[in-house]
Parts: structure tokens; C-alpha cells; sequence
């Protein structure tokens, strides 16, 4: 290498993120909320009746659902006693039930007991996904391609977004699966060979968010498949993605990167 080359590398420093599961966001980040055992009934069905998709409920108990959370903060704006966002990333699960929140809930838990023997055994070490925007608004896609760059850095994981589904380990859906799109969606996951991972990143693709109950979406494609891996995000933050696969593919302990 030319000794012009070892300076600049020397100038650049180190750029990527060390331990991805320790790195603190900025305090005002969104992840995992935070939801007030003492709350009355009157608050929580004021919230129910702000949510706009419907992610808060009372009954059987106070909860909130990841998977239909926009991340849009009205409801701790409008009642910060009862509910209030922390800026745990860590919020990507392999069980759609587990998204929902609690006033119990310390973490999202990740059921590693469920996760198919087959994907850690092939995928453990390199996996290659093809990115699906079905219906998307470019917010969770910029967030995926962002994995890939000098911070984030999936590929050190071996871990990359390739073009053809025909040499992918898996698919990533982002978006709530319009109908123009779920044919297409539907002929790149027939596509990837055998056997093969789902991944739904962002609320739009795990539970179509604000357009749950528009005609114009088709929600059969992900009714019909079991998911490997859902990622909550309004759009996804890099590092809930990342963290969620490693979860996936190594059951790693928190102080590893
Ligand atoms: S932050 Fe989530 S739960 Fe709260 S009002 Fe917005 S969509 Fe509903």
C-alpha cells in the first residue's frame, strides 16, 4: 500500500461502531417504551382513543404493540406519567407477541428456543438477503442500506443485501404489502432457494400501520408465511436490525460485538 493511503487510513481513524449492542443513542431516540403500572383507566382510554393505529389497549391489561406503533410520541406527549419512550434499540423478536409491551416489560425477549436449528447452522456466519420494498416509503430502505456503511457495517458479519433472490439466504419485506406489489413480493420469495429466512422490517410491513384497513394493501403474502424475525422501527433503526439478526443467527451474550 502506498505510504499516501496509510495516512489517510491513519487520518480516518476508527469509523466503525465497535459493540453494537452497547452504543447509546441520543436520549431522545424512540425504542422500547416504558409503561406506568399506576395508570387509570380514564388516561389509557384517552390514549386508546389517540392512537392513530390502534397499538394501545386496556384490556386485559395497559399494552402497547410494537408491531403497530408509528413511533409518532403523541401518546407520551399527552401523558408522560403513564408512558415514555426509552432509547433501548435492542426491540427485534422472533415472536410477534413478544412486541407487545407491559407495564412488566424491562426488554423485548427473544425466544431462541424457536428459532429453526437450520438457520443458525447455514446462516451462522454469512447470510445474504434480498430487500423487498413492498409499498415502502424509503425510510426503512435508506435505514437497511445504512447497516451496510462504515458505522454500522454488517458485512464485518457477513451479513449483505444482494440483487438476485436466486443467490439469497432470505428476504427483508419493508413497507405494508401493496396490492401492486404483493405478486412481485410473492415471485422473489418463490425465488430464494430453500431453506430460507423472512425478515419484516418497520410496523408498515408487520402490521400495515396507517394502512392497516386500506383496500389498496394485500396482507396474504405475510399471513401465509412464518416470520423469523420482526423488527419494529417507524422507520427501523440500523441497530435494531443488525442486533435482531445477530440474535437470530448467534445468540450472542451483550458485552460481544
Ligand atoms: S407513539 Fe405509537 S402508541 Fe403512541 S400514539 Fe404514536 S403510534 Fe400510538
Amino acid at each position: 500500500m502506498f505510504p499516501t493511503e496509510l495516512k489517510i487510513l491513519k487520518a480516518h481513524g476508527t469509523q466503525y461502531i465497535r459493540n453494537l449492542k452497547t452504543v447509546e443513542l441520543h436520549p431522545l431516540f424512540r425504542g422500547r417504551p416504558e409503561l406506568s403500572g399506576e395508570a387509570k383507566p380514564k388516561d389509557i382510554n384517552e390514549l386508546e382513543r389517540l392512537c392513530p393505529t390502534g397499538a394501545i389497549s386496556a384490556a386485559p391489561e395497559f399494552s402497547l404493540d410494537l408491531g403497530r406503533c408509528m413511533f409518532c410520541g403523541e401518546c407520551q406527549f399527552c401523558k408522560p406519567q403513564i408512558i415514555r419512550f426509552t432509547n433501548d434499540y435492542n426491540i427485534a423478536t422472533n415472536r410477534r407477541e413478544n412486541l407487545t409491551v407491559t407495564a412488566s416489560t424491562k426488554a423485548i425477549h427473544f425466544d431462541h428456543k424457536a428459532v429453526r436449528p437450520e438457520i443458525r447452522k447455514l446462516f451462522g456466519s454469512a447470510l445474504k438477503l434480498r430487500q423487498v420494498s413492498a409499498g415502502g416509503d424509503n425510510s426503512c430502505e435508506m435505514e437497511l442500506n445504512a447497516c451496510g456503511n462504515v458505522n454500522f457495517d454488517m458485512g464485518r458479519f457477513g451479513i449483505e443485501f444482494l440483487a438476485s433472490p436466486r443467490h439469497c439466504d432470505g428476504i427483508v419485506v419493508t413497507g405494508p404489502v401493496s396490492q401492486n406489489m404483493s405478486a412481485a413480493l410473492q415471485m422473489c420469495y418463490d425465488a430464494v432457494p430453500e431453506p430460507k429466512i423472512l425478515i419484516l422490517a418497520g410496523t408498515e410491513a408487520i402490521s400495515g400501520g396507517m394502512f392497516n384497513n386500506s383496500p389498496a394493501i394485500d396482507r396474504s403474502f405475510v399471513e401465509k408465511y412464518t416470520t423469523d424475525l420482526f423488527v419494529p422501527g417507524n422507520p427501523i433503526h440500523p441497530l435494531t436490525f443488525i442486533n435482531g439478526l445477530r440474535e437470530l443467527l448467534l445468540e450472542l451474550p451483550l458485552s460481544e460485538s
